[in-house]
């Protein structure tokens, strides 16, 4: 039996898990330093107590058993591809075809230590909801949430969760009866933030910040952080009692000592078809892949699970012999239903259109409803939706 090394847990590494898997042709290891997937997506809502900590998580231990993959519980900390090894802190592995699903890192801004971010680790959001609480036991303070970009890689940035936190905490403060006493801030350095989403989402959200009171602070380069405090190019400051910041995101710091080829964000350069330039036998799919396109390309998760049956079926189909591939570029696309606290906006824009569809309330119970599908059909207990 060949051997497939999926690196990562995410929904990248489990869903090229689960595809390789029903073809029952290979024996397949998930290495991941968690011991669960997160749900990402549903995570907004855990530093405003709508979802807990656990409610966001899937146990890797329960998708194995599922999906009858083997799993190592271990952080990888080098690729070497020439020997085809990897090399982890408690075990080395071999392969006959490895998937880098790795998932991405953050920047770090000067001072980034003295922010707090829903895009980091999964654990971020935990802390954001303790500092939350203490502000709201002491009855009032100053919030600022934002994000920003990496200047060599468009898709390197993540603002969907900056503007659904920002209005959740609108909204919690509002049922607490406390909205009035706080100050709320959104901040990005470049002129548009959100512009990938098309131009009527950017008018939707100017609206919302209008309506929500929410002051904002955009088009100025942040220059770095200080305790309570976000420091701009011009010389000016934003102080806040919370600061959430998403910095752009940058290539996992294991494809440093490794030798793989890297994209100048240090992303894994690949082609189509998923597979590693100058390999034949390497994969990286999701987040910790560049991924090639038009200006408006993001990683997301729809994208990651997209690509990790794309690999899947092109690792099946290179076993075969058939010179049958399937490609990634088709499948870019933003798919959000953007969460307002509410209600929700669903946003899609693809190659052809860029369109917002308001969801008053019906919206937030259709993110809700999601975060059950993903974690109920991952598990087998209900079937999955064709194309989702
Ligand atoms: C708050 C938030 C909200 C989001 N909302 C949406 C949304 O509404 N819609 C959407 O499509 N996308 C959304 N996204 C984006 C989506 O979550 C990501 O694109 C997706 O998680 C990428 O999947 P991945 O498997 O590539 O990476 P990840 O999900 O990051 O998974 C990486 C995996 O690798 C493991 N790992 C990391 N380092 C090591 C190591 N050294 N050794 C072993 N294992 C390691 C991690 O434990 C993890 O299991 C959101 C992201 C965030 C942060």
């Amino acid at each position: 039996m060949k051997k497939i090394l999926i690196l990562g847990g995410g929904f990248a590494g489990i869903e090229a898990a689960i595809s390789l898997q029903k073809n029952r042709q290979f024996e397949v290891t998930v290495v991941s330093d968690r011991d669960y997937l997160f749900l990402y997506p549903i995570s907004i809502w855990i530093p405003t107590h709508k979802k807990t900590f656990e409610q966001a998580k899937i146990s890797l231990l329960k998708l194995q058993r599922k999906h009858r993959f083997n799993l190592s519980i271990d952080t990888i900390q080098k690729i070497d591809s020439q020997k085809q090894m990897v090399f982890g802190d408690h075990q080395n592995y071999s392969y006959d075809y490895l998937i880098v699903a790795l998932g991405a890192h953050k920047m770090k801004p000067q001072g980034h230590e003295h922010t707090l971010s829903i895009c980091g680790n999964p654990e971020g959001s935990m802390a954001i909801g303790k500092q939350l609480d203490e502000l709201l036991s002491k009855g009032n303070g100053k919030i600022a949430m934002g994000f920003g970009g990496n200047p060599s890689d468009k898709s390197a940035v993540r603002g969907g969760p900056a503007f659904e936190l920002i209005f959740n905490v609108h909204h919690y403060l509002k049922e607490k009866k406390l909205r009035e006493n706080f100050e709320l801030t959104f901040f990005a350095p470049m002129e548009q933030p959100g512009a990938k989403m098309g131009p009527s989402s950017l008018k939707m959200l100017d609206k919302m910040f209008n309506q929500y009171n929410i002051q904002t602070r955009i088009g100025k380069k942040i220059v770095g952080f200080a305790p309570n405090q976000i420091q701009f190019e011009d010389q000016s400051t934003l102080n806040a009692d919370l600061i959430m910041f998403i910095p752009g995101a940058t290539g996992h710091a294991a494809l440093k000592d490794s030798d793989l080829p890297l994209s100048e964000a240090n992303f894994i350069q690949i082609d189509d078809t998923c597979l590693v330039k100058g390999t034949k036998n390497v994969y990286a799919i999701g987040d910790t892949a560049a991924i090639e396109g038009p200006d408006w390309r993001a990683k997301q998760g729809h994208l990651a699970e997209a690509m990790a049956k794309i690999a899947a079926f092109n690792i099946i189909e290179t076993e075969k012999g058939s010179s049958k591939r399937k490609g990634y570029q088709k499948h870019l696309s933003i798919i959000c239903v953007m969460d307002t606290g509410k209600g929700a906006a669903f946003i899609l824009r693809n190659y052809t259109k860029a369109i917002i569809i308001p969801l008053p309330i019906v919206g937030h119970w259709m993110k809700l409803g999601w975060g059950k599908y993903a974690r109920w059909s991952k598990l087998k207990l209900i079937p999955r939706l064709p194309g989702m």
